[in-house]
């Protein structure tokens, strides 16, 4: 059964009725089909589902790094599709944070150089507090001049979380962040979302399949074949894993 949210939380983004697809006649592939959430601030949500069941697309097109074939993306009150290319690049350097599954670091820069990429580009310096609480809290203060091959993969995806905070975006997407990580190293990197939201009021949106993952969060919504299928609140592993059973049961029956 779907649980209703509190009502007076604030929207830090949502979608509305949100298809994209992709080819044509035999070969349309709808990734989204008729999607509608709702992101709120301050609190942990993941994204989960089977492979291909859009996951991936929605947080793109949440994040402005792709574009629906219809229906409206909001980030807080700005809609995205009416917004220029110059406008675009502005709200996605200002507002949000993106990690990706394979680091994304730039192997030349140091640690410290690579977190502070975006803000170098746009020309900004870091707020000295803030940027010393995200070291901090990250736990690499000894490791900024290292390069990411001295690094493992766990801190190397801790200075991409950095990377994504520095900037105190509205709203940080992490794709499927521990994907490439041993167990300890995932949840050193969840550890560290999971402060960011509790500690500093962050907004972040996890894509993940892993239910020990999940229960990181503060709600988990489930899609399957582009569609809203289900979510819950306060998850623990058992709970989502009750809830992809139910699922793969439907699916199953359905099928
Ligand atoms: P997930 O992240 O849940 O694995 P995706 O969002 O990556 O799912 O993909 C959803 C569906 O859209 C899949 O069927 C995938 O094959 C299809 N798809 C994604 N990107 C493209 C693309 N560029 N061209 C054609 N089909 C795509």
């Amino acid at each position: 059964m779907t649980e209703l949210a509190h009502p007076k939380k604030t929207v830090a983004a949502r979608a509305e009725d949100l298809m994209k697809i992709y080819g044509k006649d035999d070969a349309t592939v709808y990734a989204l089909d008729g999607v509608s959430i709702e992101i709120f601030e301050g609190e942990f949500t993941a994204v989960m589902g089977p492979s291909g069941s859009g996951k991936s697309t929605l947080i793109h097109c949440l994040a402005a790094l792709d574009t629906p074939t219809s229906g409206d993306v909001y980030v807080g009150e700005t809609e995205l599709s009416s917004m220029k290319d110059k406008e675009l690049t502005q709200l996605r350097r200002d507002e949000i944070g993106f990690v990706f599954q394979a680091f994304n670091l730039v192997p030349t820069l140091t640690a410290e150089e690579n977190i502070l990429l975006p803000l170098s580009i746009a020309g900004v310096k870091p707020e000295p507090a803030w940027f010393d609480t995200v070291i901090d809290t990250i736990g690499l203060r000894d490791r900024l001049s290292h390069r990411p091959n001295e690094l493992s993969g766990g801190q190397q995806q801790r200075v991409a979380c950095a990377r994504a905070l520095v900037s105190r975006p509205s709203i940080v997407f992490a794709d499927e962040p521990t994907g490439n990580l041993d167990s300890t190293s995932g949840a050193e990197v969840l550890g560290f979302l999971r402060r960011s939201v509790s500690e500093f009021g962050q907004t972040v949106v996890m894509v993940t399949h892993d239910p020990v993952a999940a229960s990181y969060t503060d709600r988990v919504i489930f899609l399957a074949d582009g569609k809203v299928v289900d979510e819950t609140r306060n998850p623990t592993t058992e709970k989502v894993l009750s809830h992809m059973t139910a699922l793969q049961t439907r699916v199953t029956a359905g099928s």
